[in-house]
């Protein structure tokens, strides 16, 4: 339902929260501006998941037609134990999710997802005004002395006044800062490689051609350190994250460039399909620390608000940050859509009211995460096991 009567919100923030809140606001007919302060908008080369949660949010922004022309099915997800590769979990995903759930759980590029919601945000024939897109904006100021209009300040002096002001800008959000939000950032101890393996390379060698054979999203678990990996774009690449002990040393640098043997040399002693796999990466591969944010209700400051990990980052042991991202936009947009701007402030107070306390669960539960998923073997590490082969109704090689 379009909003009343239409009114401004500017977003800083162009990365998948940013923009599905802008896309969801442009839905309801309000007048949106992004800032963001790359030169380009656009995404890291990576794999996402988006679980039916995030499914519907996307689905319910009229994508479809776009979503299917970019993702990747998998049948099912499995879980195997480091040191031999058995299957200790199986969940299937696919059509039984999607009927399940009544959205699916997909795959995708990155830099895909993020180019189709863009498009949509200034698709001249979408619903709503056109969404406007700065980029080489960085904000670092914010001036609330009138605070009907709070005014975003790029680092180059211009102003950009609006009804309302969202933060969507990740992890080290200055908005946040700029708002005296608390200081909730927390290193995890852990940092994740991450990288994207062509596809034919995979299909060539009878050692990893598995891999293509059956569409699976797999998780190994091993004693303090975890791989992640799916197909993306039906096949042309396998989206690889591994995540590893590291010290304060690597978190200080934050993101840094790797290699295809720094990779293999982190799962020593591993299942032979774990070096053949990783052994095929190009030089692309990264890593970079992994901090999350603790549980935190102050998400909102008159007609100020955050959104995703600006406000609730989370370790990605769930795939679920974005996804929550994501969440985020399309309540915050069944709020301010139902208002005028005078009703603004109470819309967005109760756009977090609704949305802490489930990202703050999620929060807490993709650090329980960290826990279960790194158990070293023994008697806890065995109940675990169990607990997943409980669900578990097949085989799955
Ligand atoms: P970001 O993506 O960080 O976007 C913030 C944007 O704001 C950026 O474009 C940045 O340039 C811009 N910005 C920052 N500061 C300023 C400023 N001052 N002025 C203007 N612009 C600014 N989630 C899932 O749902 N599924 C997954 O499968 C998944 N896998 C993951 C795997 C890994 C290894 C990691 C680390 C995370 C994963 N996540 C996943 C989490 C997900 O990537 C994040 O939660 C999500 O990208 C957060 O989106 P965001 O828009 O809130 O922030």
């Amino acid at each position: 339902m379009a909003s009343t009567q239409s009114y401004e919100v500017t977003i800083v923030g162009g990365g998948l929260g940013g923009l599905t809140a802008a896309l969801a606001l442009r839905h309801r007919g309000l007048r949106v501006t992004v800032l963001e302060q790359a030169p380009e908008l656009g995404e890291v080369g990576a794999g996402i998941q988006t679980a039916p949660n995030a499914s519907r949010v996307l689905l319910g922004l009229g994508l479809r037609r776009r979503l299917e022309a970019i993702h990747t099915e998998p049948l099912d997800q499995v879980r195997r134990r480091w040191q031999d590769g058995s299957v200790i979990g199986l969940t299937p995903l696919g059509e039984r999710c999607t009927s399940a759930y009544n959205a699916p759980y997909w795959h995708y590029h990155r830099a895909d997802l993020h180019r189709v919601i863009m498009d949509a945000c200034v698709d001249p024939a979408g619903p709503g005004p056109v969404v406007a897109l700065h980029t080489d904006s960085q904000v670092s100021g914010l001036d609330t002395t009138d605070p009907r209009r709070p005014v975003a300040i790029t680092e180059d002096g211009r102003r950009f006044p609006s009804d309302v002001l969202i933060g969507a800008d990740g992890v080290r959000s200055r908005v946040r800062d700029l708002m005296g939000a608390p200081d909730t950032l927390v290193f995890s101890g852990e940092m994740a490689f991450r990288t994207l393996i062509p596809g034919e390379l995979i299909a060539a060698d009878p050692a990893t051609r598995w891999l293509v054979d059956r569409f699976q999203s797999t998780i190994w678990y091993g004693p303090d350190r975890h791989l992640v990996h799916y197909m993306i774009r039906g096949g042309e690449y396998l989206n690889v994250v591994a995540c590893v002990p590291c010290t304060e040393e690597v978190a200080e640098r934050w993101t840094a460039a790797s290699s295809a043997r720094e990779l293999v040399d982190a799962f020593p002693g591993w299942d032979d399909r774990v070096p053949a796999m990783l052994s095929k990466a190009k030089d692309d591969v990264t890593c970079f620390a992994l901090y999350y944010r603790r549980r935190d209700p102050v998400w909102t400051d008159g007609r100020v608000a955050l959104l995703g990990d600006a406000c609730h980052a989370m370790l990605p042991y769930q795939a679920q940050g974005a996804s929550q991202a994501m969440e985020d936009a399309a309540v915050l947009a069944e709020e301010l859509g139902a208002v005028t701007a005078d009703g603004a402030t109470a819309a967005l107070r109760r756009y977090a009211d609704r949305r802490a306390k489930h990202a703050g669960m999620v929060q807490e539960a993709s650090l329980r995460n960290k826990t279960l998923y790194h158990l070293p073997d023994g008697p806890e590490q065995r109940a675990r096991d169990e607990k997943l082969r409980r669900g578990f109704d097949g085989e799955s090689d």
